[in-house]
């Protein structure tokens, strides 16, 4: 079976390497969290696989290198505007693969997958340029070349929206592309295969390799010929990779982990205060950037915690199709297990929990119930990421105890403050450890804006310029003001 039909959408179950579908002898099952029913066999990629992709992208490299930022800008302009006319097929794919609201997929995410490959595309032909500077009457020309075969590994919690936030500026800055996407989630990156050969991208380009991340993953993150690692996922992952990538010194890129503080300060508009908390529940809690460890001024914790409550018993969880649902599922088994594990070892430890705290037994499957937990300091919840719709409360009496605690864990990937006086926010915000804080608001990002991790949430940052710096190999020539014959 090499196609399989999801929401109405023909998904080719093979990989995508030269402009051709591979496959493979071995297959591994992809199921739906949505409703646990079976969607198909995926081709489970290994070494020869991800030989074929990586030499396929090799061969690619120089001609879509000498596209230049325009030509190849004309071919990304075309796969963004087939993107936007399959905004309806993608969202519905996603949603029967990762479980994630149809509704966000509508009008959220599958838009920005889009603008991630359109922003790209505009930045390489329109911004990417660097003030002219003479040093003694030399002239610096900093120039962005492209590097060569970037290896891609994404994660399954917004699978298109995370991976082109990695294929938009690679190819933007002319390198060739092998995608690895989750083992949980490999549809839309399949369908996405398609639309990239009907925007008349070049063959071996862009290149899919299906498969575990032991295998596949491994395989491809350790070959001699890849030019750029750009990996979204775990710590653990992150550290296994980072010491194949050794091998050959390949450049990293990594946006990892995070378990980032959401501060509540004394001043805080209270409503909004419990509004952006409960906001944290989103995708199910699975978003590496939500402020899962809620950190409130006591004397205000009790007024926010009953207006937290109000708003959060409010929350509809239930099938991710339902226009009207707010918390779909958890993605699969094993993540359900883990989340339930955590929660299960709070409780043992004696952690008070204020709401929630196991499955949701009337929706039964992969559905847990949106969690909060008083935890006591150092307790395993408050430092370890769940990565589900869990929870923290805690609180805190002075600015240097909150700045204490919200810094006080091995990630310093986002940080949500919330208070009244600007000046008190500004003060908070200097020393806060994190790539993200918003102040007053949650989750607004723009493709401009540098992206990333501190500490264990990452390595680098991309976004605008910054990306460009990652993807290509940045060049400066420097030009004599002397010896020219003319
Ligand atoms: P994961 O690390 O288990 O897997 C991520 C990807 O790595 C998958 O494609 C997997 O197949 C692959 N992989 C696994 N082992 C590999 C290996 N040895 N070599 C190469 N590839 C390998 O992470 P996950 O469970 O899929 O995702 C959840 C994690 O991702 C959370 O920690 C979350 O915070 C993080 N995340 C971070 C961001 C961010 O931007 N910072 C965004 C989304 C998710």
């Amino acid at each position: 079976m090499t196609f399989i039909e999801v929401a109405g959408a023909k998904v080719d179950t093979r990989h995508y390497i030269g402009g051709q579908r591979v496959a493979s002898a071995e297959t591994f099952t992809n199921t739906s969290p949505v409703d646990g029913s079976f969607l198909g066999e995926i081709a489970r990629g290994g070494q020869t696989e991800v030989d074929l992709a990586v030499a396929a992208a090799n061969r690619a490299f120089k001609g879509w290198a000498a596209l230049g930022p325009v030509g190849r800008g004309e071919l990304l302009m075309k796969l963004a505007d087939l993107v936007e006319a399959n905004i309806e097929t993608l969202a519905q794919l996603e949603t029967m693969d990762n479980g994630s609201l149809l509704r966000s997929h509508r009008r959220g995410v599958m838009p920005r997958v889009a603008m991630n490959i359109r922003f790209f595309a505009d930045w390489a032909i329109n911004h990417l340029a660097h003030e002219k500077f003479e040093t003694r009457g030399h002239t610096n020309n900093i120039s962005w070349d492209p590097s060569g075969v970037c290896a891609l590994i994404t994660p399954w919690n917004a699978p298109l929206m995370l991976a082109t936030w990695k294929i938009g500026p690679a190819l933007a800055a002319g390198d060739t592309v092998v995608l690895k996407p989750a083992e949980w989630t490999p549809l839309s990156a399949s369908f996405f295969a398609d639309l990239t050969k009907q925007a008349g991208i070049p063959d071996g380009v862009f290149n899919v390799v299906q498969g575990y991340g032991r295998e596949a993953g491994a395989a491809l993150v350790a070959h001699t010929d890849i030019a750029r690692i750009s990996f979204t996922g775990s710590v653990p992952t992150a550290k296994v990779i980072a010491k194949a990538a050794a091998d050959n010194l390949t450049p990293l890129s990594f946006e990892l982990g995070g378990k980032s503080p959401l501060l509540v300060f004394e001043d805080a508009d209270l409503d909004l205060a419990a509004e952006l908390a409960v906001e944290q529940y989103d995708n199910a809690g699975q978003v590496c950037l939500s402020g899962t460890r809620i950190l409130v001024h006591e004397s205000v914790a009790e007024a926010f915690a009953e207006k937290f409550r109000e708003r959060a018993s409010k929350i509809k969880q239930g099938d991710p199709r339902d226009e009207t649902t707010d918390i779909g599922p958890q993605i699969h088994q094993v993540h359900f297990d883990r989340i339930k594990g955590f929660v299960d070892r709070a409780k043992a430890e004696g952690q008070t929990i204020v709401m929630g705290g196991e499955p949701n037994d009337e929706l039964g499957g992969l559905f847990f119930r949106p969690t909060l937990i008083q935890p006591s300091a150092g307790a395993e919840i408050v430092t370890q990421e769940v990565f589900g719709p869990v929870l923290c409360m805690q609180t805190f009496n002075s600015d240097e105890q909150a700045l204490e605690m919200a810094n006080g864990t091995e990630f310093g990937l986002a940080a949500v403050v919330v208070s009244g006086i600007r000046e008190h926010a500004d003060k908070i915000t200097k020393e806060l450890v994190a790539g993200t804080i918003w102040v007053n608001c949650f989750f607004v990002r723009d493709l401009r804006a540098p992206f990333g991790g501190s500490r264990k949430s990452g390595i680098g940052r991309e976004g605008g310029n910054w990306s460009f710096d990652f993807y290509a190999d940045v060049k400066n020539t420097v030009v004599s003001p002397n010896g020219w014959k003319e």
